[in-house]
């Protein structure tokens, strides 16, 4: 027997278990739309090659707060060329273990030093692991209303009210953009409202942006809800995340900012980030902050970089068409236009666990989570045609 014996199985993960279940299947037209497609960018391979010709390229620790560049370039790249909070040296930017990590750092952060109510709202439904990171780290979480499945849009009044009831001074987590697993953002207007409900409630709003360029192929207009809070003189915590805009998924880059009243604060907070990070791993990893680094700091790499970004968003945007039209064509009873209007990598389809289950799954080999999210990366316009027929077999 082992000291260990009496510890219960954890319960699986369960977009890895549908890559298994995808594996498994021998049928050549199985598609899995569980997760992203992982591609490694051109602009990327060209920074690694730099990267290894530069002879001033070490393998030495970096100090808690990770590479320098990656740091000032993430904080630009969400605030904004001209943003006030970086000229005025209110953000405490410091390199995360991709955006779990920066998230896991501010929620550890939070609970050492935030004075007001440790609880953290996020929305119904959220990304599973917010929930579990901010747990982990001591904090309290609660859920406020998000996704309407009447609309398969916004619940914009629900969510008003939620953040209305939320106790004075609880944090807030807000997706940037492309909400996942929805794919449903408020529109400007909306997130003028949200930010009105945060400030008279007194919310501390965490934003997590792990799509910024993805959701619309465009960097400044994903980053919209952030500058705008920002530019209204919130203070706000954001963890950004290289996993998906950057194609860095296992190389782990990530950022997170603190951006404080005054520049006086916001250096105590960043001397704490790093007291966090210390006892956490010591420091991050270099070789992805090292090409974030280099993409945002050469005028060239950087063309290049929003360039193939656009090209991956375009190519979402025009499979939430072609699946889109395949589904009209056929005619196929209910309303679609939620494919079209979601935005983001995922699309919440609106099918029943029963429906993926049965029929998308047993019957038309198509792996997908259950509660209906497909993942529009994994589609091209054949499959579509593919995936339309069997959306429209299960739900006649
Ligand atoms: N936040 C959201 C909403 C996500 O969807 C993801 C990844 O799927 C992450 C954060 C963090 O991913 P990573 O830690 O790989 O950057």
């Amino acid at each position: 027997s082992s000291i260990f014996s009496e510890v219960p199985e954890a319960p699986a993960d369960a977009i890895l278990g549908i890559s298994v279940a995808y594996k498994n299947d021998k049928n050549p037209r199985a598609l899995n739309l569980g997760d992203g497609k992982p591609l490694v960018l051109e602009v990327v391979r060209e920074a690694e090659r730099c990267l290894l010709d530069d002879p001033k390229q070490d393998k030495e620790y970096l100090g808690q707060a990770g590479v320098p560049a990656f740091c000032r370039g993430s904080a630009k790249l969400a605030f904004g060329e001209d943003s006030p909070v970086l000229k005025e040296g209110r953000n405490a930017t410091v390199q995360g273990l991709s955006g779990t990590g920066s998230l896991r750092v501010g929620a550890e952060f939070l609970a050492g030093f935030y004075p007001g109510v440790k609880q953290v709202l996020i929305p119904n439904p959220s990304w599973a692991n917010h929930k579990a990171i901010f747990e982990a780290a001591g904090l309290q979480t609660a859920q406020y209303r998000y996704y309407k499945p009447a609309t398969r849009g916004l619940d914009y009044e629900g969510l008003l009210e939620d953040l209305g009831a939320a106790p004075r001074g609880a944090v807030v987590l807000l997706h940037a953009c492309a909400h996942n697993p929805t794919g449903v953002d408020p529109t400007r207007e909306q997130w003028a409202g949200i930010l009105d409900a945060v400030r008279d409630r007194g919310l501390l709003p965490f934003f997590d942006s792990a799509y910024q360029g993805f959701a619309s192929g465009d960097l400044d207009g994903d980053a919209a809800s952030i500058r705008m809070f920002a530019e209204a003189g919130l203070e706000l915590l954001l963890a950004q995340s290289f996993a998906k805009n950057m194609g860095l998924y296992g190389e782990r880059a990530g950022a997170l900012t603190v951006v404080s009243a005054d520049a006086d604060t916001s250096a105590r907070v960043e001397s704490q980030l790093k007291r966090v990070i210390r006892a956490m791993y010591s420091n991050p990893p270099r070789h992805g902050a090292e090409i974030v680094a280099a993409i945002l700091s050469d005028p060239e790499l950087y063309a290049r970089w929003k360039a193939e970004l656009k090209g991956m968003a375009d190519r979402i945007i025009s499979m939430r068409e072609h699946l889109h039209a395949a589904l009209r064509e056929r005619g196929t009873p209910g309303t679609w236009d939620h494919i079209q209007d979601q935005i983001g990598m995922f699309s919440y389809t609106g099918l029943t666990r029963r429906q993926v289950a049965d029929c998308l799954t047993a019957k038309h080999h198509v792996y997908m989570t259950l509660d209906g999210r497909i993942s529009m990366a994994g589609l091209s316009p054949e499959s579509c045609k593919y995936l339309a027929a069997a959306i429209d077999d299960a739900v006649r």
